[in-house]
């Protein structure tokens, strides 16, 4: 891998999570040019979801039988328990097909496979602006491993840079309403035996529940059997309902963590995880499920990918799956389309005013937004805002959200 004269790639890519790196995968098959330009010492530095259902696209980017190969575990179902832990609802899991990994191994596939393509991956690069010319976007300004500040011009920059991407709120993306702050946790020694705990367990937390954070929105405390004795736990805020609720107020990180360290001292049925167990890894982060960003190209020449445009399957926050969708269908139709430009052309270099003016945005916006992964992601964040509107705004407190259980578990089992 090397910095040296980088100036044009037809996908300049913004980010080396599991989108950036789809996107690359998928430009360098079809012949193109592409460049992951990643912040990180590695490409995906800091671990993020590590598990997911079965999807053929999964075997497509990585290899047939991959995803099995570092399965851990394939969980039975869900358990939802009410605030206090009062009540819970059962939900059998339809298939077996949903598989927890190491996110290391996940993403080193990705590299693998993308270098041997012949992908070019900058690393210890961090893209601090978008550049534009004539109202297109035609490259970004990065800083490079030794500092220095540089520019690198493509056909269609990719904003493939997670929850806070730097390409989004240079074109004002309001992160701070589109971001759940989630606290993911990895315990081992876990106080729990897997062959009679299979399932994910969810305990969800009203607003005016926790006597010490009577202000705190409301939550979601979660724990993940991943074999053995070892668990993924974590607590994440759900913000769809917060900023409209008077109760509420928005805590900063120090409160949040605080919340989380009594939470797993003493909540009913939650903290008995914790028993003896070793906390290998905590951090508080972000995961963009409160909505979608509507505005995923904010100009000509850009698109926000993964999670930089909200594009989770908010009810399971999965966004393995999704970011990877949406990334092949944007290399895919602009692939197309960079193809049908440069026809009985020897190169394929600076289409970029043909390749982005407004008849064909509005073209790829209407085939994205007529597939079924996209109208999916968009009814799911619609009825999650509906549920989450009635159990966390409408009914809010435990006392109110447990005399309403049966209805709640009814709709928990319907599918959310
Ligand atoms: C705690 C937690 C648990 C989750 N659990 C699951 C799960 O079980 N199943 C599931 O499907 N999904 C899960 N998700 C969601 C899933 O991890 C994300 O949706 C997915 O990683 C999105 O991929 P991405 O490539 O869009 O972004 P990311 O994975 O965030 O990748 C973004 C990349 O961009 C880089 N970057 C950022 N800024 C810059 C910059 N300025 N310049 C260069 N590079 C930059 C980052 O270093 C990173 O490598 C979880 C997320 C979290 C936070």
């Amino acid at each position: 891998m090397s910095n040296k004269n980088l100036e044009f790639y037809n996908f300049i890519i913004v980010g080396g999570g599991p989108a950036g790196l789809t996107a690359s995968i998928i430009a360098a098959r079809q012949g193109f040019k592409a460049v992951v330009i990643e912040k990180g010492e590695i490409a995906g530095p800091k671990p993020r979801g590590e598990g997911m259902r079965h999807f053929p696209l999964t075997e497509e980017i990585l290899g047939e039988g991959f995803l099995h190969s570092i399965n851990n575990f394939s969980h039975t179902g869900k358990i939802f328990h009410s605030p206090g832990d009062l009540h819970m609802v059962p939900i059998p899991e339809k298939s077996m097909d949903h598989y927890f990994f190491e996110w290391r191994k996940f993403i080193d596939r990705f590299i693998k496979v993308a270098e041997g393509l012949g992908v070019t991956i900058l690393l210890n690069s961090e893209v601090i602006e978008p550049i534009e010319k004539e109202n297109i976007c035609t490259g970004v300004k990065y800083k490079d491993d030794s500092g220095n500040v540089k520019e690198i011009y493509g056909n269609a920059i990719f904003g493939c840079d997670g929850y806070e991407s730097v390409i989004g709120r240079y074109y004002n993306i309001l992160y701070e309403r589109i971001n759940c702050p989630i606290v993911k946790c990895l315990i081992s020694n876990g106080n729990t035996d897997i062959n009679k705990t299979t399932d994910l367990q969810y305990y969800l937390i009203g607003n005016g529940d926790l006597d010490y954070a009577p202000n705190f929105p409301q939550c979601v405390a979660y724990v993940f059997p991943i074999g053995g004795k070892n668990l993924e736990v974590g607590l994440m805020l759900r913000m769809t309902q917060t900023f409209k609720m008077k109760t509420v107020k928005i805590p900063t990180d120090e409160e949040i963590m605080e919340v989380w360290e009594k939470l797993k001292k003493s909540y009913p049925g939650f903290s008995e995880f914790f028993k003896g167990a070793k906390i290998d890894y905590e951090e508080l982060t972000g995961l963009p499920n409160a909505q979608m960003v509507k505005n995923y190209i904010p100009s000509a020449g850009v698109v926000l990918i993964g999670d930089s445009a909200g594009f989770v399957e908010a009810s399971g926050s999965s966004g393995l799956h999704f970011s990877m969708a949406m990334a092949k269908f944007w290399t895919t139709i602009l692939s197309e389309k960079l193809k049908e430009l440069s026809e009985g052309k020897t190169e394929i270099t600076a289409h970029n005013s043909e390749l982005w003016n407004s008849q064909n945005i509005t073209r790829y916006k209407k085939d994205w937004e007529n597939t079924d992964v996209y109208k999916h992601i968009k009814k799911i964040y619609s009825l999650l805002s509906k549920f989450e509107w009635y159990i966390f705004k409408r009914r809010r407190t435990s006392e109110r959200i447990n005399k309403r259980w049966k209805l709640i578990s009814f709709l928990l089992r319907k599918g959310l």
